[in-house]
């Protein structure tokens, strides 16, 4: 006999499971950003629910941080997934960005657990009635959590493989769903579940379509929750599934048009695989933070490990990735609003680049804390914790491959408008100068192949050029305009070897794979260039050079020793920085605490 009644997600934590209402938005010109990290500096303390030992609790337990969440509602955050133009307070995505750094930066599974909410609601932001996106709004503000279920037990990455089905009702009076989706994440404790389903036996493009289901509001019997799943990293979090029996859902359950599903789900995964970036850049800060507390405090021989050569080495190309993640995601997560008809390429350099490249940091780090790292250098077993808790950033959401595939889908388009520099200057400027007020996003306007390319990079050799002119100019180094300028020949031939790859569908050649991520290299260093040539001083040009040093040692450029110890001074950086804060260009390029 099946329920409706939700089995146990697994264990929680000492607040009762359910919704908190989420108080009014404030007054316009309030940023909330400084106000939750605030907020979090207090929940971290003894007994707070942000405690290095009350999560390391609940991770020991794999009990839900309700009480975390609950402290996140209570403080308004799901007022940032849902547009002001339903009732909510999100205007501008790199807002989001920067309030799920912060929670991610104490805790991934309590921001990918809360953070859940947005995924699960952007297909009806983006494509659903208003009347029904400004209800669904009304229950976000009320509490509500929504999940997103697009994977089955069987199929995963392939969307078009999914068999949970939808038939219509006689009469039109609905649809009826029946299947199962299974390692879907807040699926249990979800009020609102987003479903892509299988609207036409046959399949296809346009075989597919979203319902947004109401759990409250489907009959006894109509679904049943299944177990949680135990889970290498963000052990807390409610991984489970759910089980539809032919369970009847309204008409106005249906997301955009019938057999849209698909469409409407690839654009909005252009939204949320940029989102994905925020827990990915906090766990970075979070480990670079972790890595200077233990090297300063750590002595070999009575010297201070962060002293020794090699380890300052190292922290300063943590940095240096940390610091070619965060441009990559900072413009990507602006370029939502300037550059919306780029983001099928945007969003996959965004999901492959930065979640790898900080679990690059992450490991890079791991060998230097050595066993520390593994066991409890701070008492709460956090660098192991975050280093588990992180890997799934590159799994869900469609993972690096996935994403590299999508590049290597668009190569025709990047190499011929790199090659003719096509690119939006306006989008562009707007995308990578902080300074630049964001236009309001338009869902319209995104698309699942960009028409132009990517201005990001087809924007590199004008760059270039610049970085050469204040050279001449002595307003830039020497040392800058010739990296840059090993850069630009990089990204010359990257470009032609893209042109020639060809390959029959669903049969990428291997090394595309290997050029799709040199794109993203090309892609994160050019994002970097753009921001500090906005800067209205650009005095500071120690943290590019770094940054173009790091990217030219990935990409197997020649790099000289002189030139690597910019990386030295990104160390230094980090281990004079005040406890909890690590270098971030958002810091210095606004003027902000992240
Ligand atoms: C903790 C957790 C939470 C999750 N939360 C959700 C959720 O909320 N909602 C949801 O719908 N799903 C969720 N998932 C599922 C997740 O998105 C899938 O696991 C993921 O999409 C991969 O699908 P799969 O496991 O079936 O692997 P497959 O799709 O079978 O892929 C297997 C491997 O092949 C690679 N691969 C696949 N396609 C390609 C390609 N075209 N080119 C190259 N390589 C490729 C993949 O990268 C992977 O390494 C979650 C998973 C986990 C572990």
């Amino acid at each position: 006999m099946t329920t409706t009644t939700p089995r146990s997600p697994g264990a929680t934590d000492a607040a009762a499971p359910g919704t908190s209402a989420v108080p009014a938005a404030p007054p316009g010109g309030y940023d909330a950003v400084p106000e939750l990290v605030r907020l979090l500096d207090e929940l971290t303390g003894d007994e707070g629910p942000f405690s290095g030992a009350a999560l390391a609790a609940l991770d020991t337990r794999e009990a839900f941080p309700a009480q975390a969440c609950r402290a996140l509602d209570e403080f308004g955050l799901p007022r940032y997934y849902v547009p002001v133009e339903h009732g909510g307070s999100l205007d501008d995505f790199s807002t989001v960005m920067r309030l799920l750094r912060a929670v991610s930066r104490v805790d991934l599974t309590v921001a990918a657990a809360h953070g859940k909410t947005y995924l699960g609601a952007v297909s009806t932001w983006i494509a659903g009635d208003p009347d029904r996106a400004a209800r669904l709004g009304r229950r976000i503000g009320e509490g509500a959590v929504v999940s997103c279920a697009l994977t089955e037990r069987h199929h995963g990455s392939d969307l078009l493989a999914g068999e949970v089905t939808a038939r219509e009702a006689e009469g039109g009076a609905g649809w009826h769903i029946t299947g199962e989706k299974w390692l879907i994440n807040n699926i249990t404790r979800a009020d609102l579940v987003t479903v892509l389903a299988r609207t036409s036996p046959a399949g296809g493009p346009r075989g597919f379509s979203l319902f947004l289901v109401d759990k409250s509001r489907l009959a006894p019997g109509a679904l049943t929750p299944l177990p949680k799943v135990p889970t290498y990293g963000i052990r807390g979090a409610d991984i489970s599934g759910m089980e539809f029996h032919d369970a009847l859902v309204p008409s106005d359950a249906l997301i955009g048009e019938a057999g849209h599903g698909v469409e409407i789900i690839l654009k909005a995964l252009h939204i949320t695989r940029t989102g994905c970036v925020a827990m990915s850049l906090g766990a970075g800060d979070h480990a670079l933070d972790l890595a200077a507390r233990f090297t300063t405090a750590t002595t070999d021989g009575g010297t201070p490990l962060a002293e020794l050569p090699h380890v300052r080495r190292e922290l300063g190309a943590a940095v240096a990735g940390l610091l070619l993640a965060e441009a990559t995601g900072l413009v990507a997560v602006r370029a939502v609003h300037a550059l919306t008809g780029e983001m099928s390429v945007v969003s996959a350099v965004a999901k492959a680049y930065v979640p790898a490249q900080v679990d690059d940091l992450v490991a890079r780090l791991l060998h230097t804390l050595g066993p520390y790292g593994l066991l409890d250098a701070d008492g709460h077993g956090s660098f192991a914790k975050l280093e588990r808790d992180h890997r799934i950033i590159g799994i869900f959401d469609g993972s690096s491959l996935v994403n590299r595939n999508a590049l290597v889908d668009q190569f025709p388009r990047l190499s011929r408008g790199y090659r003719k520099g096509r690119r939006d200057e306006q989008g562009l400027v707007e995308a990578t100068d902080p300074g630049v007020p964001l236009r309001p996003f338009r869902p319209q306007a995104l698309s699942l192949l960009s028409g132009i390319g990517a201005s990001v990079v087809a924007g590199l050799p004008a760059a270039v050029d610049r970085v050469h002119d204040l050279a001449a100019s002595e307003a830039a180094s020497d040392r800058l305009a010739s990296l840059a300028g090993r850069l630009r020949q990089a990204a010359d031939r990257l470009h032609e070897e893209m042109a020639a790859v060809r390959f029959a569908p669903r049969a990428v050649p291997g090394h595309a794979f290997e050029l799709a991520e040199r794109y993203e290299l090309c892609f994160a260093a050019a994002a970097a260039l753009h921001l500090w040539l906005r800067r209205p001083d650009r005095v500071d040009e120690a943290w590019l050079r770094a940054c173009l040093v790091l990217v030219l040692t990935e990409l197997g450029e020649p790099v000289g020793d002189t030139e690597r110890e910019d990386l030295d001074t990104l160390a230094d950086a980090l281990l004079t920085a005040r406890p909890g804060a690590v270098p971030s260009l958002i810091d210095s390029l606004e003027g902000t605490t992240p």
